[in-house]
């Protein structure tokens, strides 16, 4: 299957006002030129340095960048510059920075906040509490958009378990949704990859991040 017929097919099964970010880490800017040509047109990347070198090469063709990947705090300049999104805030440390970056440019950052809701230790992310405490005190951040929250399954087969885990972000989701009803920027659910997406959009995906499905 050819990138194109694999960015139509998810397309076709996608619910309306569900965004696919096409997620081209590893791959090259002639593959992502293919997605764009199948009017793909939301690009996802993990690694600061090939998200820059990506977004400088593809400049001023319309491509909304989405950064999905751990951010440390000295590559803050080469994402933020280009990112629509920053999906994977996981610290109260690297929100600060965010912040601090936003002001002296004077910019707002759109952000998720990433929640830990996988099995396995190793998986980046906040606690439930975090997210409440770094909520409650949203005007301590003002040049940071909140957006809506990011969360990535236990990497299992099993269908029970991802389900389960989808389950608790989209109910936390919904309780943040329903605490701040003034956020109204906060309705963002980035949930679901190639082997799981199909589960996520049963549990209120807004955003799913497809790589291996789209670009093998
Ligand atoms: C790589 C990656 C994806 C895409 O994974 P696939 O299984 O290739 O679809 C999605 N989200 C994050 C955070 C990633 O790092």
């Amino acid at each position: 299957m050819s990138i194109a017929s694999n960015i139509s097919q998810i397309k076709s099964e996608l619910p309306s006002g569900v965004k696919l970010v096409a997620v081209s880490k590893f791959h090259p800017i002639e593959n992502i030129r293919e997605a764009m040509s199948a009017s793909q047109t939301a690009f996802g990347e993990n690694r600061p340095q090939e998200f820059a070198a990506k977004a400088q090469a593809l400049e001023g063709q319309g491509i909304e960048w989405h950064f999905i990947g751990h951010l440390q705090t000295n590559k803050l300049k080469m994402v933020l510059p280009y990112a629509s999104l920053v999906q994977s805030v996981d610290s109260l440390h690297l929100l600060e920075a965010i912040n601090d970056w936003g002001r002296q440019q004077g910019r707002t950052v759109s952000v998720l906040l990433e929640l830990h809701i996988a099995a396995e230790d190793s998986k980046q992310g906040f606690g439930e509490e975090e997210i409440l405490d770094i909520l409650f005190r949203a005007g301590s951040f003002p040049n940071i958009r909140f957006c809506g929250l990011m969360g990535m399954a236990t990497n299992t087969p099993d269908e029970d378990t991802i389900a389960a885990d989808f389950g608790r972000i989209k109910a936390f989701y919904d309780y943040l949704v329903d605490l701040f009803p003034e956020y109204t920027d906060f309705r963002e659910l980035s949930i679901g990859m190639s082997g799981d997406w199909r589960i996520a959009i049963r549990y209120g995906a807004t955003i799913v991040r497809i790589g291996t499905a789209i670009f093998g």
